[in-house]
């Protein structure tokens, strides 16, 4: 596949190549100073997924998971960025997965990689996909300014099906972080989104705090949170947004939930934090 192509349909998806005005962008999000996406929008297509709320091109964004923006010129203007903005922290990414099947074949991911780390920048990687393990070589000879997550929202394969539609199954994700920590980079698991009723119970909770203790990662959680993009979601689980951010049951829900998940990770000897402040 040619990066100069305009517009191309492979499977259900439709691939936009665009060109972009900057590569890194600054973070919101705590520790990270930049960000960077190569990607607009994300294949993996979960139900639950705000980010498309943060998207401000509208086809992307209304079209989530079918449609996916690639920035064929990100890795050039990557390269002149590093040389002018101070080094600091990037998280790659923070809106899409990074590892995006078509990174199989446009490597801007990889080439990303290498920029930053050969101009001495940190890179904080969250994916859902083994296709990290692809860039395994590059990674190892940087450990020292890099760190990979997972998101794993349960061990069990049939768990999330239908709402994680199109990601790599969770006994992948644990067997590719399994690999990334034994090759000596440092790991954490994204356990979140915690949903009412789906991902919430012991059982669920005890299996991804495992999968954190048997690859020396810290744990990260993070709360099912309501954006109007995933209004339907919500309608899906009988879930009222409103009762949902502000009600009583969902507050004490989320202490007990809290509670639980905190006592396992301290049996466990596993350190556990929430991914956001609020
Ligand atoms: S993998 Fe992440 S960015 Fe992609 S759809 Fe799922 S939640 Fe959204």
């Amino acid at each position: 596949m040619t990066l100069s192509v305009g517009r191309v349909r492979k499977g259900w998806v439709e691939y936009v190549f665009i060109h972009a005005s900057t590569a890194l962008s600054k973070s919101g999000l705590p520790d990270l100073d930049y960000a960077l996406n190569p990607y607009i929008g994300c294949y993996h297509k979960c139900s639950y997924c705000y980010a498309r709320s943060y998207c401000r091109f509208e086809e992307p964004r209304t079209r989530w998971g079918d449609v996916i923006y690639v920035k064929k010129n990100v890795v050039d203007l990557l390269r002149a960025e590093v040389r002018r903005v101070r080094p600091g922290s990037v998280g790659l990414s923070t809106t899409t997965d990074p590892y995006q099947p078509i990174e199989a074949l446009t490597k801007l991911t990889r080439a990303s990689l290498e920029v930053l780390l050969r101009a001495g920048f940190k890179v904080v990687i969250q994916t859902k996909s083994p296709l990290v393990l692809r860039d395994l070589d590059i990674l190892t000879q940087h450990s020292d300014l890099v760190e990979v997550g997972f998101t794993i929202t349960s061990v069990d394969n049939s768990a999330l099906r239908g709402i994680e539609v199109r990601a790599p199954p969770p006994t992948a994700r644990v067997r590719a972080l399994a690999r990334v920590s034994e090759s000596g980079i440092k790991t954490w698991v994204f356990f979140g989104p915690i949903i009412p009723g789906l991902n919430d119970n012991s059982s669920t909770i005890e299996g991804v705090v495992e999968v954190a203790r048997e690859t020396n990662s810290t744990l990260y959680y993070d709360w099912l949170r309501y954006k109007e993009e995933i209004s339907n979601f919500f309608k899906t689980l009988g879930l009222s947004p409103e009762k949902y951010v502000r009600g009583r049951d969902f507050t004490s829900w989320r202490r007990s939930v809290e509670e639980r998940l905190q006592k396992i990770c301290r049996e466990r000897n596993v350190t556990c934090i929430p991914a956001f402040s609020s």
